[in-house]
Order: C-alpha cells, then structure tokens, then sequence
C-alpha cells in the first residue's frame, strides 16, 4: 500500500512518513526506533501521487518537527552552496599544503613567493595529486618523488624552461641545471 503513515505513542504522534509499500516500512521501524506495541502504526491516507507534498503536510498538522522526530528537509539550494563551500576550503588547504612545500625555497632568478614556485619539469603531475588526493595517499607519495626530481623555479622561469626545451635553445645561465 502507498502512501503517508502516523506513528503514535500514547495516543501522541511521534512521526510521520512516506512509503511505496508501508507495511515493509513499518517492518523497519519496529525493528529499529519504534517497536510494538509501545508504539501504534496508522495510515493517514492512501495516495499515490504527490507523497512528499502529502507527508508535508501531514508533519506540520502534527507539527512533528518541532515536536516529533521528523526532521526539518534540507533546502537543496543551501546543500549545494555548503557544499560548494567545504570544496572551495578543502581546495585552498591542499593548495596551501602545496605552497608549504616551497617553504625556504627559491628559484635561481630570486623569486621566492610560494604561490608562483614551481617543480620543474613535474609540476602539473604533481599538483593535480595533491589536488585530488590531499596527502596520504599513493599518487601523493609517488608526486613527493617526483618533486624530489624536479628544479623549484618561478613560474616565469618555467615557461622560458619549457620553451627552451622545444626550441633547443640555449637556457638561460642562470638556469642551467
Ligand atoms: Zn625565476
């Protein structure tokens, strides 16, 4: 049977629910948070359609949020900004845990803000695990290899590095490893 159920203790409702099939419903909750006969099982109607509108409704006639043990629905707009949120702040740690590793570091031309040192030539291999992966992890430990094997230049540098390779130009002086 579908549709919106009451369960009541003491004559009092404590929650009420949807359900495609509600008597196997009711199977889990008696064998998890409200066992018979403590607890009394009720449909409140039969419907088919519009069961969530129809629970609704139902939870503030009883004014089970407040009340009861219904909880309030997240509104999906504030879920997906909050989520939006801890990604953006997760991001920034594992950029910053990046940047640490530049700690005390330089490049040969003197530049030495962490935000724009670089591992050369590995850089992109090694930032995106440290982006996907945080730390902890085999691809991390794999770019802490590779970064073992890599020059810390600028990102200046980088690209007259990588263009020099290329063109088999001659590098700069001060670059040469
Ligand atoms: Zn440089």
């Amino acid at each position: 049977m579908e549709g919106i159920y009451k369960i009541s203790k003491d004559n009092k409702p404590v929650y009420v629910g949807q359900s495609r099939n509600m008597f196997r419903r009711w199977m889990d909750h008696e064998r998890g948070k409200y066992p018979s006969p403590e607890y009394k099982y009720e449909v409140l109607e039969e419907c088919s359609e519009n069961l969530s509108k129809r629970e609704q409704y139902w939870i503030s006639e009883y004014n089970l949020i407040e009340e009861g043990d219904n909880k309030k629905e997240p509104d999906p707009m504030y879920s997906y900004v909050l989520r939006q949120k801890k990604l953006r702040i997760r991001n920034l740690k594992r950029l910053d845990r990046l940047y640490s590793t530049f700690k005390g570091k330089a490049c040969p031309c003197g530049q030495n803000e962490p935000e724009v040192l670089q591992y050369y030539p590995h850089h992109q291999q090694i930032k995106s695990a440290v982006m996907r992966h945080g730390k902890d992890s085999k691809e991390v430990k794999l770019a802490g290899g590779l970064a073992a094997l890599s020059r810390v230049v600028c990102a200046n540098c980088f690209a007259r590095l990588w263009d020099a390779k290329f063109r088999k130009e001659d590098i700069p002086f001060y670059l040469k490893p």
